[in-house]
């Protein structure tokens, strides 16, 4: 019998998925309590485990091991790196319960919605495998008789991932499958709350044949002197980061030393519009999932819900009733719905948007306040009036807060939606054809989601425009980033 205070080592199917160390050259680096950095589960407060805190010196140990290991990963036929992927994702289906747990633990989300996390992780490796395997290159005709010109896609070389904390097992695959499946050797930094789910995928990556060296990670608690030697190694061809705006800003000057590629995840600031047409039903929905999700703490959550106003009122009361019947409790709980936030820090945010929005007048329909369950626990709110004065009209709010304000035309919900220097992702509630495409157009956001609250799978190209980053991860896109050309100019063929 397990209940929620279950310490994590006993759930586990296979407790050896329990890695509390760094991977580097295939060897697991340990740290004690007296020496290593605490994890904690955020429903309890408890210390999981120690983990070691690492600086420059390991981050060069951990390149220099994935540059030894590149020669011949990258020599590797694109169907043996494709097997390896392939493997690697089945390992990662039969343990989803026991990742799931471990994302449970040090993250806090329901554990139904871990295990969905896990699942959708290991489907990036499966469809990166098939990526990697039809990277083609291209025969053009030149400019002379004598010659061809032939354009080659090989690997960028030995490259770095940096990854957060609210999609611990997803934004690891959604990296190192393209990554690997184009024949680059990768160091990642998972963050600091979430590092044993990015450790027990390696660990499954090791028994899926991956050879030392092709994937190291890197722990600690200092998290810039990783950065800094990720971006100054002249070794490292490339970074790929998923964080917030600041962090992916300093990181690309630093990146600029080396002229190194970057590929950006960075933060958003999502309008979710629903016009007078929509399904009220589903667009609650669509809010729960878009916001409520992950206690609202994912980069697509929906910061900004624009309601026309024929439908708020209706609107209003539904998605007030839906907040109010949310159960939140801790993740290992029966049907819990949401968790707590990952930290104080994402707690006093939460507090901070809501008292701003109250002060400047806005009107609390749900919740509001912390969670009788205590900690980081918060409620499900719904708060209406939402103003450009407000905080979340310009500030990622990363909390279970749906903030609805109203509008009555379709330009003016464009240029208020727009009205952000973010560009991640869109939603948009309607029935009218001719208004989805000429609204979905208007909007300044690399992805659009209409009639839904999700738009996050591995065939599309995941990724936002203005300052929400740079590159796309994830489809037939997605594999670009981790490739060079490289044009071969084959002359002297005549006779
Ligand atoms: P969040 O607010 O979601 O925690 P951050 O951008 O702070 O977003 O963190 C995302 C990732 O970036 C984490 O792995 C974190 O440890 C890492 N990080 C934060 N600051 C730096 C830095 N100066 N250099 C490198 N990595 C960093």
């Amino acid at each position: 019998m397990t209940d929620v205070l279950t310490p994590l080592g006993e759930r586990l199917k296979d407790p050896t998925l329990l890695k509390d160390g760094a991977l580097i050259d295939g060897e697991w680096i340990r740290a004690s309590a007296a020496d290593g950095f605490p994890l904690y589960n955020p429903a309890t407060g408890e210390v999981i485990c120690y983990l070691p805190i690492m600086g420059t010196a390991e981050t060069r140990d951990a390149i220099a091991s994935s540059e030894a290991a590149l020669r011949g990963w990258r020599a590797t036929s694109a169907i043996n790196r494709s097997n390896i992927l392939r493997k690697w994702a089945e390992l990662m289906r039969d343990s989803a319960d026991d990742i799931a747990s471990i994302l449970t633990a040090e993250q806090g989300k329901p554990w139904d919605e871990a295990r969905g996390e896990v699942i959708y992780a290991a489907g990036y490796f499966d469809w990166f495998a098939e990526e990697g395997r039809r990277v083609y290159g291209d025969v053009i005709p030149s400019n002379t008789e004598d010659a061809r010109i032939i354009v080659l896609k090989q690997p960028v070389g030995v490259t770095a991932g940096i990854t957060p904390w609210n999609l611990p097992a997803a934004m690891i695959t959604r990296k190192v499958g393209p990554a690997l499946a184009a024949g680059n050797t990768i160091v990642v930094k998972p963050a600091a709350l979430t590092p044993l789910t990015a450790t027990a995928i390696a660990e499954l990556g090791l028994r899926a044949g991956l050879p030392r060296g092709v994937f190291n990670i890197v722990t600690t608690s200092k998290a810039s002197e990783i950065g800094d030697e990720f971006t100054s190694n002249p070794v490292v061809r490339k970074l790929s980061f998923t964080g917030s705006t600041g962090v992916g800003r300093h990181l690309m000057r630093q990146a600029a030393t080396n002229i190194q590629k970057v590929s950006m995840e960075l933060g958003g600031n999502s309008p979710f519009i629903i016009f007078d047409d929509a399904d009220i039903d589903q667009a609650v929905e669509g809010v729960v999932s878009a916001k409520f999700r992950n206690a609202g703490q994912i980069c697509t959550a929906a910061n900004r819900i624009f309601v026309q106003r024929g439908a708020h009122d209706r609107f209003a009361e539904a998605l007030k009733i839906r907040a109010q019947n949310v159960n939140v409790g801790n993740g290992f709980g029966e049907g819990v719905e949401m968790g707590p936030l990952i930290d104080q820090k994402g707690f006093e945010k939460a507090e901070a948007h809501v008292q701003d929005m109250l002060d400047h007048g806005a009107i609390l329909l749900a919740g509001g306040h912390a969670h009788e369950l205590g900690r980081t626990f918060f409620e499900p709110t719904v708060i209406t009036g939402l103003e450009s004065d407000m905080l979340p009209w310009s500030d990622e709010t990363f909390g279970p807060i749906a903030s609805i304000a109203v509008f009555d035309d379709e330009d003016e919900v464009i240029a208020k939606a727009n009205d952000t220097e973010y560009g991640l992702v869109a939603y948009l509630y309607t029935h009218d054809l001719g208004r989805t495409f000429r609204v979905s157009e208007a909007l300044e956001t690399g992805m659009v989601g209409v009639n839904t609250g999700r738009v996050s799978n591995q065939m599309a190209p995941f990724g936002g425009v203005k300052q929400s980053g740079l590159g796309r991860e994830g489809s037939k896109y997605g594999i670009d980033d981790w490739l060079e050309l490289k044009y071969i100019n084959l002359a002297g063929l005549s006779r």
